[in-house]
């Protein structure tokens, strides 16, 4: 296979803008690299878009060629779906621009841009669209299976924002999707993934937002998980929309705010986002301290953008992983002895489990009135993660995380499957009880009408009806 794309590559590289890389060039190793390191393939050449049309030749190219294509946005996705053996790795990360109209509220976010580009870009302007809570992740893969972060309960997940979007198609043509134009395929990527074209640009709606928020970072030792997640469930019934609390379970980190004896403790922490200067964020953070006080704390305002770029180091490239994600509707006193039971049960330090709040925008949205997966309900999304800098640190976290999550499973809500965009692995049982059948069926008819040739499927995969 990598013959066959050597052999016709100049082809390509006469039809693009950006560069085709090959076995062997300098670039090839970083090109291929994805944020999972446990992920190792060779593709038979990497397409570094620089335009829409560079993607219409490269996937014009694989289509004749008869090769295996592989889309990486970001490259964050821990199933390792951005890159293949042999084939061709359709790059987009030189397609990053993103350009702000502040009159209206818009923003045009190329189909490779990491969310520290939308949000930089955005925040110039007192400006933000909701999106995950690491910078390094891209717009793209987020995006088109949700995107959820700390806006979201007050203005619902990414794809909620989103207006139009132009994609790229298996046949070549370049559609745009929006409300009006292709409907059913705004609805479909709106949750669906990258299984039904390439897109170049995305059109997001954007909403005042202060630069500078309030943060607070509250931890416990192990033995008072259980205190913790009572005092979470306290303060999340009657939440503010301007706050938002995340709870972790995660080893201390060595920073400077942590004192010498808590550093890489086991334990569980708060962590509370204040937006726009509310006088909730003060009154929340003097409860917790009230009612439990923590080991240490770090409460501080600090710019949104620094906010979004908090967890980046900790969750930087070159670690193994392994996730599962989940969804309850409650912090049940059952659901909380059974994350008791299982936290300490992880091997390496680094791994983490986390718990974000869905209400407020998200549970506005209709279940149907995008594919995402599973149901608009007030919840917890459930990521339980194994990190471990190398495939031997962590095989057995990739068991923990399997255990933990079949303990919860009979707590989930829905089928349990959770958050397309946390799974390391698929399968079509999984990913159909994921969307559940009513609306997997619907991606797969819209599936049939866009690429019935199922081009795009190294991905959460929907077949073809
Ligand atoms: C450490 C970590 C933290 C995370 N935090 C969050 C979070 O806070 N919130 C959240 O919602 N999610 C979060 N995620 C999950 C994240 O949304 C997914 O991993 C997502 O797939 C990453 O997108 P990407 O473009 O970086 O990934 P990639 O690996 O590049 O892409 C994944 C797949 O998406 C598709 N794709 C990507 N871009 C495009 C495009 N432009 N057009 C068509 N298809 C495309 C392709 O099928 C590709 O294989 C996190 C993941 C990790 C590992």
């Amino acid at each position: 296979m990598t013959q066959t794309v050597s052999g016709r590559v100049e082809a390509l590289r006469a039809a693009m803008d950006g560069p085709v890389i090959l076995p062997g060039d300098a670039d090839y190793d970083d090109g291929r690299r994805v944020w999972n390191a446990g992920i190792d393939r060779r593709p038979g050449a990497i397409a570094r878009c620089a335009s829409t049309a560079d993607v219409v030749a490269a996937i014009g190219f694989a289509r004749e060629e008869g090769l295996e294509v592989a889309v990486r946005g970001g490259a964050h996705n821990s199933s390792g779906s951005a890159v293949c053996d042999d084939g061709l790795m359709i790059d987009l990360s030189l397609l990053n621009k993103v350009v702000v109209d502040p009159e209206a509220r818009r923003a045009l976010v190329g189909g490779g841009a990491l969310l520290t580009d939308l949000d930089s870009a955005a925040q110039a302007h007192g400006l933000a669209v909701p999106a995950g809570m690491i910078g390094h992740t891209g717009v793209g893969g987020l995006t088109l299976g949700g995107g959820m972060g700390w806006l979201t309960r007050k203005f619902g997940l990414s794809i909620d924002n989103l207006l139009s979007a132009d994609v790229v198609m298996a046949d070549g043509r370049v559609l745009r999707a929006s409300a009006d134009e292709h409907p059913d395929l705004f609805w479909a990527i709106r949750g669906g993934g990258g299984n039904f074209g390439v897109v170049t640009s995305f059109e997001f709606r954007l909403h005042e937002v202060d630069p500078m928020v309030e943060f607070g970072l509250f931890f416990w030792n192990l033995e008072q998980g259980p205190a913790v997640l009572r005092l979470a469930r306290e303060l999340l019934a009657a939440l503010a929309p301007d706050l938002n609390i995340v709870i972790a379970a995660l080893n201390a980190p060595p920073a400077p705010f942590v004192p010498a004896e808590h550093q890489f403790a086991p334990g569980y922490a708060l962590l509370v986002t204040g937006f726009d200067g509310t006088p909730a964020f003060a009154e929340i953070a003097a409860r917790i301290r009230g009612d439990l006080p923590p080991l240490f704390d770090l409460v501080t305002p600090m710019p949104y953008v620094q906010l979004q770029q908090l967890l980046d180091e900790g969750n930087a490239w070159g670690q193994h992983c392994y996730e599962k994600g989940t969804a309850v509707a409650e912090l049940t006193d059952a659901v909380i002895d059974v994350v008791a039971e299982q936290v300490p049960l992880k091997n390496f330090p680094t791994s983490i489990v986390l718990f974000y709040w869905l209400d407020g925008a998200y549970s506005r949205v209709d279940d149907d009135a995008t594919a995402f997966g599973g149901t608009r309900s007030p919840q917890f999304a459930v990521a339980i993660v194994g990190f471990a800098p190398d495939a031997d640190l962590l095989a057995p976290d990739r068991e923990w995380v399997r255990n933990f999550w079949t303990a919860l499973r009979p707590l989930a809500l829905g089928s349990g499957n959770g958050y397309v965009n946390t799974m390391s692995e698929y399968g079509d049982e999984r990913l159909r009880a994921s969307y559940g059948s009513a609306k997997y069926d619907r991606l797969a008819g819209i599936k049939t009408v866009y690429d019935p040739g199922n081009f795009f499927h190294r991905n959460a995969n929907i077949k073809p009806a």
